[in-house]
């Protein structure tokens, strides 16, 4: 479920995105509401009244979501925790957080934020059905409004479910963290509950499909996978965050890097270097002393004619152009570092000397090795 995400818009900093399971859902929901929920409560309709209906029903919970979602990100902006972007699953989206947040009162604010702006969307949109049927606007529109009232309603009810990574299962860690002071122990028990919660919404799926409630069924199914995903993913990524906070980047670094002298051709660099290691990004160093980086990224804007012309100093990249990290940064900070600045690969200075090199891969051999350690203790 968690695959490709595709950028939608940015509001106030914080990029919206959707991730393509989105389409898939919103051809159900636009579908179940055309085929069974309209037609059930307002029949004697057109069908494809009933399907622009279901269309404009299924955008309004689309904007519905973010304006759920922009709930948290504020809250979480308050706070000066960074939340970089939004992707939107049709229930709920996630909201990604950078850093955990340091306080249960933070996480207990920034849970309940989003619940609270779909009960006042659920209370304006019921306030303005009442209105629509006073100054006896068209059905559908009403149907539609009134729709959306009951849907953020139901929304901020089962986003209100104690089950971890739901906001009320976010609320529920909040209070257990702060009655015993143990965020580890608070998400194991959150997120366990909401896997258990997930499985009971699957099976509900699966009593339903018997008994001839398909279309309650398949959502059952979905919303109760998602949920078991949603709650190991979760859990995994609260491991990780907390293992990586105290690891420093020189144990696992690779030390004594291949670099590149700035006098070599680019013709050199290519022959001597990439074709012998096959790295896709080599530091530049004069005496040991770092000055850049050259990546086949800059490679490829020289012409090949051009290659024994021009040398790796005129075209790397050079070191007030990037960051940097040192021996004692911690293992966290630098993945944080490798994301702002999407780049795979960073270099380790001391002082002006490079000591070494970091990959994502580096990374990630930490992780599982740290998860694989974790795995038996849980
Ligand atoms: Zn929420």
């Amino acid at each position: 479920m968690f695959g490709k995400r595709i950028h939608l818009l940015t509001i106030a900093g914080i990029k919206i995105g959707i991730d393509l399971s989105w389409f898939l859902i919103a051809f159900l929901l636009a579908w179940s509401l055309a085929a069974g929920y309209f037609p059930f409560y307002y029949p004697q309709l057109l069908l494809r009244t009933y399907w622009a209906m279901g269309v404009i029903g299924m955008l309004g919970l689309f904007v519905c979501v973010i304006l759920h979602e922009l709930g948290h990100a504020m809250v979480a902006k308050h706070y000066k925790l960074p939340i970089t972007q939004i992707t939107l699953f049709i229930f709920g989206g996630v909201a990604e957080i950078k850093k955990e947040p340091q306080t249960p009162k933070i996480e207990f604010l920034m849970a309940i934020a989003g619940p609270i702006v779909s009960l006042i969307l659920s209370g304006g949109l019921y306030l303005l059905t009442l209105a629509g049927k006073n100054a006896q606007w068209p059905l559908p529109v009403i149907a539609v409004t009134s729709y959306l009232a009951l849907i953020n309603f139901v929304l901020a009810i089962f986003n209100l479910v104690p089950a971890f990574p739901l906001d009320g299962g976010r609320i529920f860690r909040a209070i257990l963290w702060g009655i015993k002071k143990d965020s580890e122990w608070a998400t194991k028990i959150a997120s366990r509950i909401g896997a258990g919660f997930g499985m009971l919404l699957v099976f509900f799926g699966i009593f339903s499909l018997i008994t001839g409630n398909i279309i309650a069924g398949v959502w059952f199914i979905i919303l109760g996978l998602f949920l078991q995903r949603a709650a190991a993913m979760s859990r995994s990524q609260h491991l990780v965050t907390h293992e990586l906070r105290g690891e420093k980047v020189q144990k696992f670094m690779t030390k004594k890097p291949i670099s590149v002298p700035p006098n070599a051709s680019i013709k050199e660099f290519i022959e001597d270097y990439v074709y012998h290691t096959y790295h896709h990004l080599y530091p530049v160093t004069e005496k040991s002393t770092l000055i850049g980086y050259i990546s086949l990224r800059e490679v490829k804007a020289i012409p090949s004619e051009k290659w024994a012309k021009i040398s790796v100093h005129e075209a790397m990249v050079s070191t007030s152009r990037f960051k940097t990290i040192t021996p004692e940064t911690t293992a966290l900070e630098a993945l944080d570092l490798m994301n702002r600045s999407e780049m795979p690969i960073i270099l380790v200075v001391k002082g002006k000397q490079l000591v070494g090199i970091l990959t994502a891969q580096d990374l990630f051999k930490l992780i599982s090795i740290k998860l694989e350690l974790q795995s038996d203790s849980n």
